[in-house]
């Protein structure tokens, strides 16, 4: 990007902070998270409410200078919908332009086309159990690559019987890099999904959010 548009460009954040990944293919790994406020979705198990509104607004500049003065090499821009701010974008290039490993966790109801290649995508599909399957845009899955990761927040049996459904109707198998089965937190029990996927021999990741149970959801971690 020009460095003229870098210098005008703004963006609302809720938080930038370093931390342990709590999820995804780059699990455990330390992470600089890049938190943008506003959701246009109001999921029923979410986590992150208090990115839906306030925050503040940074120039692009000043998002790269906090970030960089971790000396990250894994950085995560997340939200709220980090999407819904169109300068995202550039903000997205400019990470993987200063040549840290960039992912993007998007709520699956927002384009995913013009995120910088580089960047590894966490495209949400939103289950019925999610109160916001309707938002889902299912023209995102024939954009994923070998780079990207789909993951399904499960809050019933009902709902991963609809993500095995989602897997084979969009071929996601061998597909995409990793598909994650995540139980949601307090609704379906961890145990009983890892049971699922075992017996069923499932080709996906299951995955608990860690930092919930390092940090109990603590903003900041
Ligand atoms: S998309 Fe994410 S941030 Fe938005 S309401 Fe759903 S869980 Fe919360």
């Amino acid at each position: 990007m020009s460095a003229e548009l870098s210098a005008t460009a703004t963006l609302r954040i809720t938080e930038i902070f370093h931390s342990i990944q709590g999820e995804s293919g780059t699990v455990g790994l330390p992470t600089v998270f890049v938190r943008l406020t506003g959701c246009p979705l109001r999921c029923q198990y979410c986590d992150t409410a208090y990115a839906f509104s306030g925050g503040e607004v940074c120039s692009l500049d000043d998002i790269l200078a906090r970030v960089a003065s971790y000396s990250p090499r894994y950085v995560c821009v997340t939200g709220g919908e980090p999407l819904a701010q169109p300068n995202c974008l550039p903000l997205l290039q400019s990470l993987c332009d200063a040549g840290y490993q960039v992912s993007l966790e998007t709520s699956g109801a927002l384009d995913i086309a013009e995120v910088d290649p580089r960047v590894v995508r966490v495209v949400d599909l939103k289950t019925p159990g999610s109160a916001e399957v309707g938002r889902n845009l299912y023209g995102n899955m024939a954009l994923l690559t070998a780079r990207d990761q789909v993951k399904f927040v499960l809050c019933s049996r009902e709902d991963y019987e609809w993500a095995r459904f989602k897997l084979d109707e969009y071929t996601l198998a061998g597909r995409v890099g990793e598909i994650l089965f995540s139980p949601s937190h307090g609704e379906l029990s961890p145990r009983e999904l890892a049971e699922w996927i075992v017996a069923d021999n499932l080709p996906v990741r299951f995955q608990m959010q860690l930092h919930k149970y390092l940090w109990n959801d603590e903003p900041g971690h």
